[in-house]
Protein backbone atom coordinates (compact mmCIF):
# COMPACT_ATOMS: atom_id res chain seq x y z
CA UNK A 1 0.00 0.00 0.00
CA UNK A 2 1.41 3.16 -1.00
CA UNK A 3 -0.30 5.48 0.68
CA UNK A 4 0.72 3.75 4.53
CA UNK A 5 3.28 5.99 6.46
CA UNK A 6 2.80 8.85 4.22
CA UNK A 7 1.76 12.23 5.36
CA UNK A 8 -1.37 13.59 4.56
CA UNK A 9 0.05 16.13 2.25
CA UNK A 10 2.03 13.63 0.20
CA UNK A 11 -1.18 11.19 -0.45
CA UNK A 12 -2.97 14.15 -1.56
CA UNK A 13 -0.30 15.07 -3.91
CA UNK A 14 -0.11 11.58 -5.05
CA UNK A 15 -3.72 11.38 -5.57
CA UNK A 16 -3.54 14.57 -7.30
CA UNK A 17 -1.28 12.93 -9.57
CA UNK A 18 -3.05 10.25 -10.16
CA UNK A 19 -5.75 11.97 -11.24
CA UNK A 20 -3.76 14.17 -13.60
CA UNK A 21 -5.03 17.33 -11.72
CA UNK A 22 -2.09 18.99 -12.18
CA UNK A 23 1.28 18.80 -14.86
CA UNK A 24 3.74 18.31 -11.71
CA UNK A 25 3.98 20.14 -8.41
CA UNK A 26 4.77 23.48 -7.46
CA UNK A 27 5.22 24.70 -3.78
CA UNK A 28 6.55 27.51 -2.80
CA UNK A 29 8.15 28.83 0.67
CA UNK A 30 6.87 32.58 1.67
CA UNK A 31 8.44 34.09 4.07
CA UNK A 32 8.00 38.20 5.16
CA UNK A 33 11.20 39.53 4.74
CA UNK A 34 10.70 41.27 8.84
CA UNK A 35 13.62 38.95 10.38
CA UNK A 36 15.65 36.27 10.44
CA UNK A 37 14.42 32.85 9.90
CA UNK A 38 13.40 30.16 12.87
CA UNK A 39 13.44 26.39 13.37
CA UNK A 40 9.70 26.89 12.40
CA UNK A 41 10.61 28.17 9.01
CA UNK A 42 13.33 25.51 8.54
CA UNK A 43 10.14 22.82 9.22
CA UNK A 44 8.32 24.54 6.31
CA UNK A 45 11.47 25.03 3.89
CA UNK A 46 12.27 20.94 4.37
CA UNK A 47 8.42 20.74 3.80
CA UNK A 48 8.39 22.83 0.23
CA UNK A 49 11.49 22.07 -0.69
CA UNK A 50 11.58 18.02 -0.04
CA UNK A 51 8.38 17.77 -1.64
CA UNK A 52 9.44 19.78 -5.17
CA UNK A 53 12.68 17.32 -4.88
CA UNK A 54 10.58 14.27 -4.11
CA UNK A 55 8.33 15.12 -6.86
CA UNK A 56 10.91 15.85 -9.52
CA UNK A 57 8.68 19.61 -9.73
CA UNK A 58 9.63 22.92 -8.31
CA UNK A 59 9.92 25.27 -5.23
CA UNK A 60 9.53 29.25 -5.29
CA UNK A 61 11.57 31.17 -2.72
CA UNK A 62 8.91 34.24 -2.94
CA UNK A 63 9.06 37.04 -0.01
CA UNK A 64 5.81 37.81 1.15
CA UNK A 65 7.01 41.96 0.90
CA UNK A 66 2.90 43.28 1.20
CA UNK A 67 3.88 45.34 4.48
CA UNK A 68 6.46 47.92 4.21
CA UNK A 69 6.86 49.25 7.77
CA UNK A 70 8.59 45.85 9.00
CA UNK A 71 10.76 44.22 5.70
CA UNK A 72 13.93 44.83 5.01
CA UNK A 73 16.27 44.22 2.27
CA UNK A 74 19.08 42.99 4.99
CA UNK A 75 16.54 39.98 5.95
CA UNK A 76 15.90 38.81 2.27
CA UNK A 77 19.57 38.14 1.70
CA UNK A 78 19.95 36.29 5.32
CA UNK A 79 16.77 33.98 4.01
CA UNK A 80 18.47 33.16 1.15
CA UNK A 81 21.78 32.35 2.85
CA UNK A 82 20.02 30.20 5.36
CA UNK A 83 18.10 28.50 2.81
CA UNK A 84 21.00 27.56 0.87
CA UNK A 85 22.65 26.47 3.54
CA UNK A 86 19.88 24.50 4.45
CA UNK A 87 20.55 22.30 1.59
CA UNK A 88 18.06 23.91 -0.66
CA UNK A 89 18.06 25.89 -3.93
CA UNK A 90 14.90 27.97 -5.82
CA UNK A 91 16.58 27.70 -9.19
CA UNK A 92 14.94 30.54 -11.79
CA UNK A 93 12.22 31.30 -9.28
CA UNK A 94 13.07 34.02 -6.93
CA UNK A 95 9.75 35.92 -6.40
CA UNK A 96 8.64 38.93 -4.74
CA UNK A 97 5.40 40.04 -4.07
CA UNK A 98 5.67 43.68 -4.59
CA UNK A 99 6.70 42.82 -8.00
CA UNK A 100 2.74 41.81 -8.23
CA UNK A 101 1.48 44.74 -7.00
CA UNK A 102 -0.27 46.20 -10.26
CA UNK A 103 -1.11 43.00 -11.39
CA UNK A 104 -3.01 42.64 -8.32
CA UNK A 105 -4.46 46.13 -8.15
CA UNK A 106 -5.79 45.06 -11.46
CA UNK A 107 -7.45 42.46 -10.43
CA UNK A 108 -9.05 44.31 -7.34
CA UNK A 109 -10.50 47.16 -9.74
CA UNK A 110 -12.12 43.52 -11.79
CA UNK A 111 -13.66 42.57 -8.61
CA UNK A 112 -15.22 46.08 -8.28
CA UNK A 113 -16.19 46.16 -11.84
CA UNK A 114 -18.07 42.06 -11.02
CA UNK A 115 -19.57 43.95 -7.28
CA UNK A 116 -17.69 41.82 -5.62
CA UNK A 117 -15.42 44.63 -3.69
CA UNK A 118 -16.21 48.45 -2.55
CA UNK A 119 -14.44 50.99 -0.92
CA UNK A 120 -15.35 51.72 2.58
CA UNK A 121 -15.02 55.43 4.47
CA UNK A 122 -15.90 53.58 7.95
CA UNK A 123 -13.41 53.42 11.00
CA UNK A 124 -11.93 50.81 11.52
CA UNK A 125 -13.50 50.76 15.03
CA UNK A 126 -16.95 51.23 12.70
CA UNK A 127 -15.93 48.26 10.43
CA UNK A 128 -15.30 45.69 13.40
CA UNK A 129 -18.71 46.86 15.24
CA UNK A 130 -20.69 46.19 12.29
CA UNK A 131 -18.91 42.83 11.58
CA UNK A 132 -20.79 41.46 13.90
CA UNK A 133 -20.15 38.44 16.35
CA UNK A 134 -19.77 34.70 15.92
CA UNK A 135 -23.77 34.82 17.10
CA UNK A 136 -24.92 37.71 15.64
CA UNK A 137 -24.61 38.29 11.67
CA UNK A 138 -23.31 41.49 10.55
CA UNK A 139 -25.05 44.53 9.16
CA UNK A 140 -24.21 46.57 6.39
CA UNK A 141 -21.89 50.08 6.46
CA UNK A 142 -23.38 52.83 4.75
CA UNK A 143 -20.67 52.51 1.85
CA UNK A 144 -21.80 48.97 1.23
CA UNK A 145 -23.81 49.95 -1.51
CA UNK A 146 -21.87 52.36 -3.44
CA UNK A 147 -21.68 51.99 -7.37
CA UNK A 148 -19.08 50.75 -8.73
CA UNK A 149 -18.32 54.25 -11.09
CA UNK A 150 -18.01 55.77 -7.48
CA UNK A 151 -15.86 52.50 -6.31
CA UNK A 152 -13.35 52.64 -9.20
CA UNK A 153 -13.44 56.33 -8.89
CA UNK A 154 -12.05 56.06 -4.64
CA UNK A 155 -10.02 53.33 -5.40
CA UNK A 156 -8.22 55.40 -8.18
CA UNK A 157 -7.70 58.39 -5.84
CA UNK A 158 -6.71 55.82 -2.44
CA UNK A 159 -3.89 54.97 -5.04
CA UNK A 160 -3.01 58.61 -6.96
CA UNK A 161 -2.62 59.11 -2.68
CA UNK A 162 -5.34 61.46 -2.19
CA UNK A 163 -5.87 60.23 1.23
CA UNK A 164 -4.21 60.04 4.84
CA UNK A 165 -3.72 56.43 6.23
CA UNK A 166 -6.95 54.85 7.30
CA UNK A 167 -9.23 57.13 5.55
CA UNK A 168 -10.96 54.16 3.55
CA UNK A 169 -10.46 50.24 2.46
CA UNK A 170 -10.89 48.48 -0.06
CA UNK A 171 -13.30 45.06 1.13
CA UNK A 172 -14.58 42.48 -0.32
CA UNK A 173 -18.72 42.20 -0.85
CA UNK A 174 -19.12 38.63 0.05
CA UNK A 175 -21.54 37.85 3.15
CA UNK A 176 -22.18 40.01 6.18
CA UNK A 177 -23.85 36.54 8.01
CA UNK A 178 -21.13 34.09 7.11
CA UNK A 179 -19.84 31.74 9.87
CA UNK A 180 -16.50 32.32 8.81
CA UNK A 181 -15.72 35.81 10.61
CA UNK A 182 -12.88 36.51 7.74
CA UNK A 183 -15.58 35.88 5.07
CA UNK A 184 -17.75 39.27 6.51
CA UNK A 185 -16.53 41.55 3.94
CA UNK A 186 -12.73 41.71 4.45
CA UNK A 187 -10.55 44.37 4.05
CA UNK A 188 -8.24 43.57 0.77
CA UNK A 189 -6.10 47.53 0.78
CA UNK A 190 -5.28 49.71 3.31
CA UNK A 191 -3.65 52.85 2.76
CA UNK A 192 0.00 52.91 4.33
CA UNK A 193 2.25 55.96 3.09
CA UNK A 194 5.46 54.63 4.05
CA UNK A 195 8.34 53.65 2.11
CA UNK A 196 8.59 49.75 1.07
CA UNK A 197 12.47 48.86 1.01
CA UNK A 198 12.07 47.45 -2.52
CA UNK A 199 8.80 49.85 -4.26
CA UNK A 200 9.58 53.24 -2.53
CA UNK A 201 7.01 55.53 -2.81
CA UNK A 202 4.92 54.05 -6.05
CA UNK A 203 2.66 52.44 -3.36
CA UNK A 204 0.58 54.28 -1.24
CA UNK A 205 -2.50 51.21 -0.71
CA UNK A 206 -0.82 47.94 0.19
CA UNK A 207 -3.10 44.86 -0.41
CA UNK A 208 -3.55 42.47 2.98
CA UNK A 209 -2.79 38.77 3.15
CA UNK A 210 -5.73 37.22 2.41
CA UNK A 211 -6.09 39.21 -0.53
CA UNK A 212 -2.41 39.05 -1.59
CA UNK A 213 -1.42 35.39 -0.84
CA UNK A 214 -3.75 33.47 -3.26
CA UNK A 215 -3.24 35.81 -6.09
CA UNK A 216 0.82 35.50 -5.74
CA UNK A 217 0.61 31.58 -5.38
CA UNK A 218 -1.84 31.53 -8.62
CA UNK A 219 0.23 33.95 -10.62
CA UNK A 220 3.33 31.53 -9.93
CA UNK A 221 1.35 28.70 -11.21
CA UNK A 222 1.88 27.11 -7.77
CA UNK A 223 -0.41 23.76 -7.69
CA UNK A 224 -0.36 23.04 -3.51
CA UNK A 225 0.16 25.66 -1.37
CA UNK A 226 0.85 24.56 2.06
CA UNK A 227 0.52 26.94 5.60
CA UNK A 228 0.28 26.37 9.32
CA UNK A 229 -3.43 25.55 11.21
CA UNK A 230 -3.98 29.30 12.02
CA UNK A 231 -5.17 29.41 8.90
CA UNK A 232 -8.05 27.38 8.43
CA UNK A 233 -10.47 29.74 8.26
CA UNK A 234 -8.82 31.82 5.42
CA UNK A 235 -8.89 28.76 3.37
CA UNK A 236 -12.41 30.06 2.31
CA UNK A 237 -11.25 33.57 1.40
CA UNK A 238 -8.64 31.65 -0.43
CA UNK A 239 -10.84 30.01 -2.64
CA UNK A 240 -13.32 32.92 -3.14
CA UNK A 241 -11.03 35.41 -4.50
CA UNK A 242 -9.33 33.34 -6.54
CA UNK A 243 -12.89 31.88 -8.36
CA UNK A 244 -14.01 35.80 -8.34
CA UNK A 245 -10.71 36.62 -10.19
CA UNK A 246 -11.29 33.90 -12.66
CA UNK A 247 -8.48 31.29 -11.93
CA UNK A 248 -10.24 28.14 -13.55
CA UNK A 249 -8.92 24.61 -12.04
CA UNK A 250 -6.26 23.41 -12.51
CA UNK A 251 -5.38 26.56 -9.94
CA UNK A 252 -3.61 26.38 -6.29
CA UNK A 253 -5.43 24.82 -3.11
CA UNK A 254 -4.56 25.92 0.43
CA UNK A 255 -3.58 22.99 2.75
CA UNK A 256 -2.86 23.30 6.33
CA UNK A 257 -0.33 21.47 8.67
CA UNK A 258 0.89 21.94 12.21
CA UNK A 259 3.14 24.42 13.03
CA UNK A 260 6.44 23.60 14.50
CA UNK A 261 7.07 24.77 18.35
CA UNK A 262 9.88 23.71 20.52
CA UNK A 263 9.80 23.89 24.35
CA UNK A 264 12.24 26.27 26.42
CA UNK A 265 12.37 28.65 23.05
CA UNK A 266 10.34 31.18 21.23
CA UNK A 267 9.56 31.03 17.28
CA UNK A 268 8.15 34.17 16.48
CA UNK A 269 10.24 36.80 14.31
CA UNK A 270 8.63 39.88 16.35
CA UNK A 271 9.87 37.80 19.51
CA UNK A 272 13.03 37.25 18.49
CA UNK A 273 13.52 40.82 17.70
CA UNK A 274 13.01 41.87 20.88
CA UNK A 275 15.85 39.72 21.96
CA UNK A 276 18.13 41.15 19.62
CA UNK A 277 17.22 44.79 19.77
CA UNK A 278 17.45 44.54 23.62
CA UNK A 279 20.60 42.99 23.82
CA UNK A 280 19.59 39.72 25.75
CA UNK A 281 21.73 38.10 22.92
CA UNK A 282 24.73 39.01 20.86
CA UNK A 283 22.70 38.79 17.70
CA UNK A 284 20.39 37.06 15.59
CA UNK A 285 23.02 34.30 15.05
CA UNK A 286 23.70 34.04 18.63
CA UNK A 287 24.11 30.23 19.16
CA UNK A 288 21.52 29.95 21.65
CA UNK A 289 19.26 31.52 19.40
CA UNK A 290 16.41 29.43 17.29
CA UNK A 291 17.28 31.24 14.13
CA UNK A 292 18.36 29.29 11.21
CA UNK A 293 21.98 31.44 11.75
CA UNK A 294 22.10 30.60 15.65
CA UNK A 295 21.76 27.47 14.49
CA UNK A 296 24.39 27.05 12.01
CA UNK A 297 27.13 29.08 14.34
CA UNK A 298 26.64 26.76 17.08
CA UNK A 299 27.39 24.22 14.57
CA UNK A 300 24.27 22.45 14.18
CA UNK A 301 25.06 20.44 10.51
CA UNK A 302 22.27 20.51 8.22
CA UNK A 303 21.50 17.48 7.50
CA UNK A 304 20.57 17.00 11.44
CA UNK A 305 18.58 19.87 11.33
CA UNK A 306 16.51 18.53 8.09
CA UNK A 307 16.21 15.36 10.09
CA UNK A 308 14.97 17.32 12.81
CA UNK A 309 12.55 18.73 10.54
CA UNK A 310 11.21 15.41 9.21
CA UNK A 311 10.89 13.65 12.26
CA UNK A 312 8.36 16.44 13.67
CA UNK A 313 6.23 15.00 11.13
CA UNK A 314 3.22 16.46 8.94
CA UNK A 315 0.11 16.13 10.95
CA UNK A 316 -3.07 17.97 11.79
CA UNK A 317 -2.09 18.12 15.29
CA UNK A 318 0.06 21.26 17.03
CA UNK A 319 2.17 20.02 19.58
CA UNK A 320 5.64 20.89 21.34
CA UNK A 321 9.11 19.28 20.71
CA UNK A 322 11.72 18.68 23.46
CA UNK A 323 14.81 20.15 21.94
CA UNK A 324 16.71 17.21 22.90
CA UNK A 325 14.86 15.91 19.56
CA UNK A 326 17.31 17.97 17.80
CA UNK A 327 20.68 17.19 19.84
CA UNK A 328 20.28 13.65 19.29
CA UNK A 329 19.76 14.06 15.67
CA UNK A 330 22.95 16.30 15.93
CA UNK A 331 25.08 13.31 17.53
CA UNK A 332 23.38 10.88 15.17
CA UNK A 333 25.12 13.09 12.31
CA UNK A 334 28.10 14.23 13.95
CA UNK A 335 29.09 10.70 15.62
CA UNK A 336 30.46 8.65 12.23
CA UNK A 337 31.75 11.36 10.28
CA UNK A 338 33.18 13.97 13.04
CA UNK A 339 36.99 13.68 13.91
CA UNK A 340 38.14 13.17 17.88
CA UNK A 341 40.23 15.20 19.51
CA UNK A 342 41.60 15.66 22.95
CA UNK A 343 40.09 18.60 25.00
CA UNK A 344 40.06 19.93 28.65
CA UNK A 345 37.23 22.12 29.54
CA UNK A 346 37.71 22.86 33.49
CA UNK A 347 41.65 22.35 33.47
CA UNK A 348 43.09 20.51 36.65
CA UNK A 349 46.94 20.37 36.52
CA UNK A 350 48.96 17.25 36.86
CA UNK A 351 52.66 16.54 37.29
CA UNK A 352 54.21 13.34 36.61
CA UNK A 353 57.02 12.96 39.03
CA UNK A 354 58.55 9.98 37.33
CA UNK A 355 58.70 11.36 34.10
CA UNK A 356 62.62 12.19 32.95
CA UNK A 357 62.46 15.92 32.98
CA UNK A 358 62.42 17.16 29.75
CA UNK A 359 61.28 13.97 28.03
CA UNK A 360 59.09 14.43 25.34
CA UNK A 361 56.96 11.81 23.79
CA UNK A 362 54.43 11.42 20.50
CA UNK A 363 51.98 9.69 21.31
CA UNK A 364 49.08 8.22 18.37
CA UNK A 365 45.90 8.30 18.50
CA UNK A 366 42.96 7.48 15.53
CA UNK A 367 41.10 10.52 14.51
CA UNK A 368 38.06 7.90 14.10
CA UNK A 369 38.79 5.40 16.63
CA UNK A 370 35.59 3.04 15.01
CA UNK A 371 37.16 2.44 11.81
CA UNK A 372 40.16 0.47 11.75
CA UNK A 373 41.76 1.93 8.88
CA UNK A 374 41.35 5.69 10.07
CA UNK A 375 44.03 7.87 9.85
CA UNK A 376 46.62 8.76 12.96
CA UNK A 377 47.30 11.99 14.67
CA UNK A 378 50.39 12.56 17.30
CA UNK A 379 49.61 13.66 20.76
CA UNK A 380 52.58 15.27 22.48
CA UNK A 381 53.19 13.93 25.89
CA UNK A 382 55.74 15.41 28.70
CA UNK A 383 55.83 15.70 32.46
CA UNK A 384 53.31 18.06 32.72
CA UNK A 385 49.19 17.53 31.54
CA UNK A 386 46.08 18.80 31.92
CA UNK A 387 43.01 16.79 33.36
CA UNK A 388 39.45 17.64 33.91
CA UNK A 389 38.42 18.97 37.05
CA UNK A 390 35.18 16.68 37.07
CA UNK A 391 37.86 13.47 36.36
CA UNK A 392 39.24 13.78 40.28
CA UNK A 393 37.47 13.20 43.58
CA UNK A 394 39.50 13.62 46.70
CA UNK A 395 36.50 11.94 48.36
CA UNK A 396 35.34 9.14 45.54
CA UNK A 397 31.43 8.01 46.07
CA UNK A 398 31.82 4.58 45.95
CA UNK A 399 32.10 2.68 42.38
CA UNK A 400 34.55 5.55 41.15
CA UNK A 401 36.19 4.80 37.88
CA UNK A 402 37.83 8.33 37.59
CA UNK A 403 40.97 9.60 39.81
CA UNK A 404 41.39 10.15 43.17
CA UNK A 405 44.14 9.65 45.79
CA UNK A 406 45.65 6.16 45.60
CA UNK A 407 43.67 5.15 42.87
CA UNK A 408 44.88 4.57 38.86
CA UNK A 409 43.36 5.90 35.50
CA UNK A 410 44.44 5.32 32.01
CA UNK A 411 44.50 8.60 29.90
CA UNK A 412 42.85 7.97 27.04
CA UNK A 413 45.52 6.70 24.13
CA UNK A 414 48.18 7.02 26.70
CA UNK A 415 49.45 5.45 30.01
CA UNK A 416 48.18 4.50 32.98
CA UNK A 417 49.21 7.03 36.24
CA UNK A 418 48.78 6.45 39.84
CA UNK A 419 47.42 9.65 42.02
CA UNK A 420 50.61 10.25 45.07
CA UNK A 421 49.10 13.37 46.32
CA UNK A 422 47.47 16.76 45.91
CA UNK A 423 48.58 19.69 46.21
CA UNK A 424 45.74 21.80 47.64
CA UNK A 425 44.73 26.07 47.17
CA UNK A 426 43.87 27.97 50.58
CA UNK A 427 40.53 26.83 50.21
CA UNK A 428 41.08 23.06 50.13
CA UNK A 429 40.14 23.01 46.33
CA UNK A 430 42.73 21.02 44.52
CA UNK A 431 45.86 22.84 42.37
CA UNK A 432 48.35 20.04 41.43
CA UNK A 433 47.75 16.59 41.13
CA UNK A 434 51.44 14.59 41.69
CA UNK A 435 51.21 11.29 39.87
CA UNK A 436 53.57 8.63 38.40
CA UNK A 437 53.04 6.86 35.07
CA UNK A 438 53.24 2.90 34.43
CA UNK A 439 55.42 2.74 30.87
CA UNK A 440 54.52 -1.15 30.71
CA UNK A 441 50.52 0.33 29.90
CA UNK A 442 50.75 1.86 26.90
CA UNK A 443 48.39 0.20 24.39
CA UNK A 444 47.98 -2.83 26.99
CA UNK A 445 46.42 -3.76 29.67
CA UNK A 446 48.39 -4.19 32.80
CA UNK A 447 47.13 -7.48 34.97
CA UNK A 448 45.25 -5.16 37.47
CA UNK A 449 42.16 -3.45 36.84
CA UNK A 450 41.81 0.33 35.79
CA UNK A 451 38.72 1.59 36.13
CA UNK A 452 38.42 3.87 33.29
CA UNK A 453 40.35 6.06 30.69
CA UNK A 454 40.38 9.90 30.98
CA UNK A 455 40.70 12.70 28.74
CA UNK A 456 43.91 15.28 29.05
CA UNK A 457 45.99 17.11 26.90
CA UNK A 458 50.07 17.40 27.37
CA UNK A 459 50.57 21.21 29.13
CA UNK A 460 53.52 21.42 26.41
CA UNK A 461 52.11 22.44 23.35
CA UNK A 462 48.34 22.46 24.98
CA UNK A 463 46.19 25.24 23.05
CA UNK A 464 44.55 27.73 25.24
CA UNK A 465 41.20 28.09 23.85
CA UNK A 466 37.71 29.61 25.16
CA UNK A 467 34.75 27.30 25.05
CA UNK A 468 31.45 28.76 25.16
CA UNK A 469 28.99 26.30 26.55
CA UNK A 470 25.09 26.43 25.77
CA UNK A 471 22.55 25.66 27.46
CA UNK A 472 19.05 25.98 27.10
CA UNK A 473 17.71 29.92 26.34
CA UNK A 474 15.02 29.48 28.57
CA UNK A 475 14.21 28.33 31.80
CA UNK A 476 10.53 27.71 31.07
CA UNK A 477 8.85 25.30 28.11
CA UNK A 478 6.38 27.81 27.57
CA UNK A 479 8.37 31.02 28.39
CA UNK A 480 5.36 33.92 28.71
CA UNK A 481 2.89 31.75 29.37
CA UNK A 482 3.01 31.92 33.23
CA UNK A 483 0.02 34.63 33.76
CA UNK A 484 -1.30 37.40 31.84
CA UNK A 485 1.23 39.96 32.96
CA UNK A 486 4.14 37.38 32.28
CA UNK A 487 6.51 38.61 29.53
CA UNK A 488 8.99 35.64 27.93
CA UNK A 489 11.64 37.58 28.56
CA UNK A 490 11.42 37.30 32.69
CA UNK A 491 11.97 33.55 31.50
CA UNK A 492 15.15 34.00 30.55
CA UNK A 493 17.46 31.41 31.70
CA UNK A 494 20.36 33.20 33.63
CA UNK A 495 22.88 30.13 32.78
CA UNK A 496 22.29 29.90 29.02
CA UNK A 497 26.33 30.34 28.26
CA UNK A 498 29.17 29.49 30.56
CA UNK A 499 32.32 30.65 29.09
CA UNK A 500 35.41 28.58 30.52
CA UNK A 501 39.15 28.44 29.60
CA UNK A 502 40.49 25.22 28.85
CA UNK A 503 43.24 23.53 26.38
CA UNK A 504 42.82 21.33 23.28
CA UNK A 505 45.71 19.43 21.70
CA UNK A 506 47.78 20.77 18.96
CA UNK A 507 46.53 18.75 16.27
CA UNK A 508 43.49 20.30 16.59
CA UNK A 509 45.02 23.74 16.10
CA UNK A 510 46.62 22.46 13.32
CA UNK A 511 43.18 21.14 11.81
CA UNK A 512 41.49 24.40 12.27
CA UNK A 513 44.25 26.40 10.89
CA UNK A 514 44.26 24.07 7.51
CA UNK A 515 40.60 24.47 7.25
CA UNK A 516 40.97 28.42 7.49
CA UNK A 517 43.81 28.06 4.52
CA UNK A 518 41.07 26.14 2.16
CA UNK A 519 38.67 29.03 2.94
CA UNK A 520 36.01 27.12 4.84
CA UNK A 521 33.53 28.77 7.12
CA UNK A 522 34.19 28.31 10.57
CA UNK A 523 31.01 26.32 11.81
CA UNK A 524 32.08 23.79 8.81
CA UNK A 525 34.77 22.36 11.13
CA UNK A 526 32.79 20.20 13.73
CA UNK A 527 35.06 17.78 15.94
CA UNK A 528 33.95 15.65 18.85
CA UNK A 529 36.28 16.31 21.99
CA UNK A 530 36.71 12.85 23.68
CA UNK A 531 33.99 12.29 26.75
CA UNK A 532 32.97 16.00 26.36
CA UNK A 533 30.76 16.96 23.23
CA UNK A 534 30.92 17.78 19.92
CA UNK A 535 32.36 21.54 19.37
CA UNK A 536 32.81 24.15 16.53
CA UNK A 537 35.06 26.83 15.81
CA UNK A 538 33.47 30.32 16.49
CA UNK A 539 33.91 33.55 14.21
CA UNK A 540 35.22 35.74 17.23
CA UNK A 541 38.33 33.43 17.30
CA UNK A 542 40.70 35.94 16.12
CA UNK A 543 44.30 34.29 15.06
CA UNK A 544 45.80 32.17 17.67
CA UNK A 545 42.99 32.90 20.21
CA UNK A 546 40.44 30.39 19.54
CA UNK A 547 37.08 30.32 20.56
CA UNK A 548 35.09 26.63 20.55
CA UNK A 549 30.92 26.55 20.75
CA UNK A 550 29.97 23.24 22.16
CA UNK A 551 27.44 22.22 19.74
CA UNK A 552 25.92 19.39 21.99
CA UNK A 553 27.38 17.73 24.78
CA UNK A 554 28.14 14.11 24.38
CA UNK A 555 24.90 12.15 25.31
CA UNK A 556 21.91 12.87 27.35
CA UNK A 557 18.80 10.35 28.10
CA UNK A 558 16.51 11.40 25.23
CA UNK A 559 15.72 8.41 22.68
CA UNK A 560 13.46 8.98 19.78
P1 LIG B 1 6.68 34.58 12.52
O1 LIG B 1 5.51 34.90 13.39
O2 LIG B 1 7.76 33.85 13.21
O3 LIG B 1 7.16 35.78 11.80
P2 LIG B 1 5.31 33.88 10.20
O4 LIG B 1 4.43 32.73 9.88
O5 LIG B 1 4.67 35.21 10.29
O6 LIG B 1 6.15 33.51 11.46
P3 LIG B 1 6.41 34.03 7.63
O7 LIG B 1 7.65 34.71 7.22
O8 LIG B 1 5.13 34.57 7.16
O9 LIG B 1 6.48 33.99 9.20
O10 LIG B 1 6.50 32.47 7.33
C1 LIG B 1 6.93 31.92 6.13
C2 LIG B 1 6.46 30.50 6.05
O11 LIG B 1 6.96 29.75 7.14
C3 LIG B 1 4.95 30.43 6.11
O12 LIG B 1 4.50 29.58 5.09
C4 LIG B 1 4.66 29.84 7.46
O13 LIG B 1 3.54 29.01 7.43
C5 LIG B 1 5.92 29.03 7.75
N1 LIG B 1 6.14 28.96 9.20
C6 LIG B 1 6.38 29.98 10.04
N2 LIG B 1 6.50 29.54 11.30
C7 LIG B 1 6.32 28.20 11.27
C8 LIG B 1 6.31 27.16 12.25
N3 LIG B 1 6.51 27.42 13.55
N4 LIG B 1 6.12 25.89 11.84
C9 LIG B 1 5.93 25.61 10.54
N5 LIG B 1 5.91 26.54 9.56
C10 LIG B 1 6.10 27.82 9.91
MG1 LIG C 1 3.33 35.59 7.96
MG1 LIG D 1 5.08 37.07 11.34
Amino acid sequence: DRAAGRDFVRRIIDRHLEEKRYEGVVTRFPPEPNGYLHLGHAKSIVLNFGLAEEYDGRCHLRYDDTNPLTEDEEYTRSMQADIRWLGYDWGDHLHYASDYFERMYEVARDLIRQGKAYVDSASEEEIREARGTVTEPGRPTPDRDRSVDDNLDLFARMRAGEFPDGEMVLRGKIDLASPNMIMRDPVFYRIRHAHHYRTGDAWCIYPLYDFAHCLEDAFEGVTHSLCTLEFENNREIYDWILDAAGFAEPRPHQYEFARLSVDYTIMSKRKLIRLVQEGYVSGWDDPRMPTIAGLRRRGVPPEALRRFCRSAGVTKTNASLDPSALDFHVRDVLNPVAPRALGVVRPLRVVLTDWPEGHRELLEAPLHPDDPDSPTRRIPMSQGLWIDADDFRKDPPPGWKRLSPGGEVRLRHGYVIRCHSVIEDPEGRPMTLHCTHDRDTLGRNPDRRIGGAIHWVGAEGAVPVEFRLYDRLFREAEPGAGDDEADFVDDLSPDSVQVVRGFVEPALRDRVSAARRAGDAPHDLRVQLERVGYFTVDPDSDGDELVFNRIVPLRDGWKP
